[in-house]
């Protein structure tokens, strides 16, 4: 079956065509490891997953790439600021080598939580340095570059392709402000950028270079390490839409004048995950980890679940509400119902093997119909809605290998389950398990009358709420 996917570079869905039959290269913009990645970064590593996934249940032999970014990331994309790993350790009084150790570690717990495949490479910027210089060096001496007393830079001027990705003319483009004491004053146009640090003396993180010792720009880093790993050109890359019009961009004027061909052929952007209006972000403090779902009560799995429901190119609202002034745990209505769905799919999936499709169609005709939704721009939120409503078992074993919810390994074989809850009872139990999470007694109690008008009894059990027919 054909696969088609959005190419941000042409703002259309296109026939994925493998550069080698069969297989696949791919590469994603990873973590900066200053601080715990937050829920709305692992959105967009969990959408680089379930495509991974994806391409791998269709036969595709895929590579994954996904860096680790230990130096050069500054507070502003627009290398303006400090590197946010001095800062960190800055912070925490630690050297910024133990900063990216500990939150590399930390990150990979938490993909591990949300069972979000391991990468087959996770290269660090910082073991890169001399595939960053030599593709520097190329730039230099093909004229791409000029130097200040500050940095090496890339002059956008000379790429008359620069903006391509994001559809920006750079005749367009505000100069910087300039009388801002950040801004280097020999940088020559505003959307010039830096390709290394030099004359930083006081930089822990520092490397001898051609152009003084100091540190590469953040871009650069991502061209050594996808070309290093999957070639001059490969088939997708893929980040947050923040990274379309600075990142990215200029991850492609400095690999594309480095080699003279196109540097990836499809560009894939996850929307943000929002929590109300406020877009999440790491550098604003107050932002919700892993660590924070599990404290309060959530299983990792149900914020998976609850990512498969909305397309990747559109924006997640998690409906999150902090519970105290500590903003240590709180709870969002469409996380609940998302645990609840959840925990209802464990135990139909333990249920008969053999049972027929609800719907007359034979399972191979119900894959193809499913892979259909999946092949189509990664339609997951389409597949699982499909997926309900064969409501067979084995079709979701099937899929489970993309939707990775753990559907076998945590299959509910109990006696109680084959009791059947009509669904709109175990809607109401359901209900009142939130409003108990929201510590919303009354609303509660209401529920429980309720049920108990309507001839069922409930119990709460260490397995949860269970009913039963009075
Ligand atoms: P960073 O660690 O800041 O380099 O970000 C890692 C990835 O998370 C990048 O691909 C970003 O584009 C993405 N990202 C950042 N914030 C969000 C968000 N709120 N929702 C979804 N993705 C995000
Ligand atoms: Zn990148």
């Amino acid at each position: 079956m054909d696969i088609f996917l959005y190419n941000t570079l042409s703002r259309t869905k296109e026939r994925l065509v493998p550069l080698v039959p069969g297989q696949i290269g791919i590469y994603t913009c990873g973590p900066t490891v200053y601080n715990y990645a937050h829920i709305g970064n692992l959105r967009t590593f969990l959408f680089e997953d379930l495509l991974v996934r994806m391409l791998r249940l269709c036969g595709l032999n895929t590579t994954w790439v996904m860096n680790i970014t230990d130096v050069g990331h500054l507070t502003s994309d627009e290398d303006q600021g400090d590197d946010k790993m001095a800062i960190a350790a800055q912070r925490e009084g630690k050297d910024p080598w133990a900063i990216a150790e500990f939150y590399t570690q930390a990150f990979l717990s938490d993909i591990d939580q949300l069972n979000i495949a391991r990468p087959g490479f996770l290269p660090r910027a910082t073991d890169h340095i001399q595939e960053m210089i030599a593709i520097n060096r190329t730039l230099e001496e093909k004229g791409y570059t000029y130097t200040t007393p500050e940095a090496l830079y890339f002059d956008t001027s000379k790429f008359s392709d620069y903006g391509k990705l994001a559809r920006l003319r750079l005749d367009e483009l505000k100069v910087a402000a300039r009388d801002d004491v950040n801004v280097d004053r020999g940088k020559r146009g505003p959307a010039d950028f830096v390709l290394w640090f030099s004359n930083k003396p006081n930089h822990i993180m520092k490397w001898e270079s051609p152009w003084g010792v100091g540190y590469p720009g953040w871009h650069i880093e991502c061209s050594a390490m996808s070309m290093k790993y999957l070639g001059e050109t490969f088939d997708i890359h893929c980040g947050g839409n923040d990274h379309i019009n600075i990142h990215h961009t200029n991850e492609i004027a400095q690999s594309e004048c480095c080699t003279g061909h196109t540097f990836a052929n499809i560009w894939m952007h996850t929307a943000f995950l929002t929590l109300g209006r406020d877009k999440m972000s790491k550098s604003s403090g107050g932002f919700l980890t892993v660590k924070v779902l599990t404290d309060s009560g959530y299983d990792p799995l149900a914020y998976r679940y609850l990512c498969l429901q909305a397309h990747y190119r559109s924006e997640l609202e998690l409906k999150w509400i902090w519970d105290d002034e500590s903003a240590k745990t709180g709870h969002a209505a469409n996380l609940d119902t998302a645990a609840a769905t959840l925990k209802r799919l464990y135990e139909r999936v333990a249920r008969a093997d053999d049972e027929p499709l609800s719907i007359q169609v034979a399972f191979d005709a119900a894959v193809v119909d499913v892979f259909g939704a999946l092949a189509d721009d990664l339609n997951v939120p389409r597949a699982v809605g499909l997926l309900h409503s064969y409501d067979s078992p084995r079709l979701w074993r099937h899929f489970d290998a993309v939707l990775g919810l753990k559907l076998e390994e945590r299959a509910v074989k109990t006696e109680e389950v084959a009791v059947d809850v009509p669904e709109d009872i175990q809607a109401l139990v359901d209900e009142r398990q939130a409003a108990r999470k929201a510590k919303d007694f009354a609303r509660s109690d209401v529920i429980r009358t309720q049920l108990a008008e309507l001839g069922w009894e409930l119990a709460d059990t260490p397995q949860g709420a269970k009913v039963t027919r009075k």
